[in-house]
């Protein structure tokens, strides 16, 4: 069995496998999605979820088919003209070029890849309606301070704040009073396959959206933000969703309850020092991230010479690390570190790499 330290798909969580074995006996892949056992398995996942991240109870939890899904369904339903992008990498660039294909007005400012903002510096436009921020820039290892992200709430109260927590999800701790709408995918840190979006939403955004649709504005067909809202209400969907994937979210959150959230992030810390330290100690390797303010806790890239090398001899060893992202393949590899790989595991790594 190999050991995947890639960041999404990535290591599953490790009971997985149980629950699967579960999800067989109680036949989820033939139940209605308009069955109360259907509704009874959204209704478990949005309060593992509420009790993990600890969600207020007026924020809407909804699904989608994946996390590219929900950035366009932010930029449809929470923004009628004008976005802002804070761009270091190539998940925020993408979320900025949808609010640009959709046909809003975006702003953008952005970072060299490999470093972080200093927000202070960028005033966002009195106009733009909507903040679009990238927790953990899976593609160069940079993170957004919490502090950075919950400065623009203060800054800016009448504009919406989202955050993607795509691959940092559940180690922020994100105060929700500061962030209108925040989402992931549940092939990153929760360790599971990929094909299923999470979206965590406020009545601000639904608001604006409702607003817009009276206008006359199109915020989407296949999904919606108050379709999804109003089928939410009943622990239903509008379309035949991943209930597999919903259905085994529940039982990991679950299992992370179960841990509890505190020591899964304070591991998260431990493991990402013991990572770093090497790197930093290593004649090979050296942390791509120079500011250690901005350096990713879940997604930790490293500087090595002929990377695809050491990407081949750590396979033959089980040991399965991440490319460096597009044109980075040359220069660094990406080592997740997920809930879901151990310190053994991550110490393994270590003695391998050296
Ligand atoms: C993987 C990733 C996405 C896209 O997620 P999908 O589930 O593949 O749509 C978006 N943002 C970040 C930061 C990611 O790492």
């Amino acid at each position: 069995m190999q050991v995947f330290f890639t960041p999404g798909p990535a290591q599953l969580y490790p009971t997985f496998e149980s629950h699967v074995q579960q999800a067989i006996r109680e036949q989820i892949g033939s139940i209605s999605h308009r069955s109360k056992q259907f509704r009874g398995i959204y209704q478990f996942a949005v309060e593992q979820l509420r009790e993990l991240l600890n969600i207020p109870a007026d924020r809407a939890i909804l699904f989608s088919g994946s996390a590219t899904e929900i950035w366009e369904r932010i930029i449809q339903n929470c923004a009628e003209k004008e976005t802002t992008h804070f761009v270091n990498g190539s998940f925020s660039k993408r979320f900025y070029e949808f609010s640009v294909e959709l046909g809003k007005k975006a702003q953008k400012f952005e970072a060299p890849f490999g470093q972080g903002f200093d927000i202070t510096r960028h005033t966002v436009s009195d106009s733009s309606e909507l903040i679009c921020l990238t927790h953990n820039e899976t593609s160069s290892g940079v993170s957004m301070p919490l502090a950075d992200i919950h400065y623009f709430k203060k800054t800016y109260p009448g504009k919406i704040v989202a955050v993607d927590v795509v691959s940092s999800a559940p180690y922020p701790d994100l105060d929700w009073s500061l962030v209108d709408t925040a989402f992931f995918s549940v092939q990153k840190a929760f360790g599971l396959p990929a094909g299923l979006g999470v979206w965590i939403v406020n009545e601000t955004c639904l608001q604006k959206a409702e607003q817009m649709k009276q206008q006359g504005q199109y915020i989407g067909t296949h999904h919606s933000l108050p379709s999804l809202w109003k089928n939410y209400l009943n622990y239903e969907t509008p379309a035949t969703p991943n209930v597999f994937g919903m259905y085994l979210l529940g039982k990991v959150v679950k299992d992370m309850n179960a841990i509890g959230v505190r020591k899964i992030r304070q591991e998260t810390e431990e493991k990402a020092t013991l990572l770093y330290q090497f790197l930093e100690q290593s004649e090979k390797f050296r942390p791509a991230v120079e500011n250690p303010a901005h350096r990713s806790q879940t997604v930790i890239v490293a500087e090595v010479e002929n990377p695809a090398e050491k990407i081949a001899s750590l396979k033959e060893k089980g040991l399965v690390i991440g490319s460096g992202y597009g044109a980075y393949k040359d220069k660094q590899v990406r080592i997740a570190n997920f809930p879901a790989t151990s310190f053994e595991n991550i110490q393994k790594l270590i003695k391998e790499l050296e």
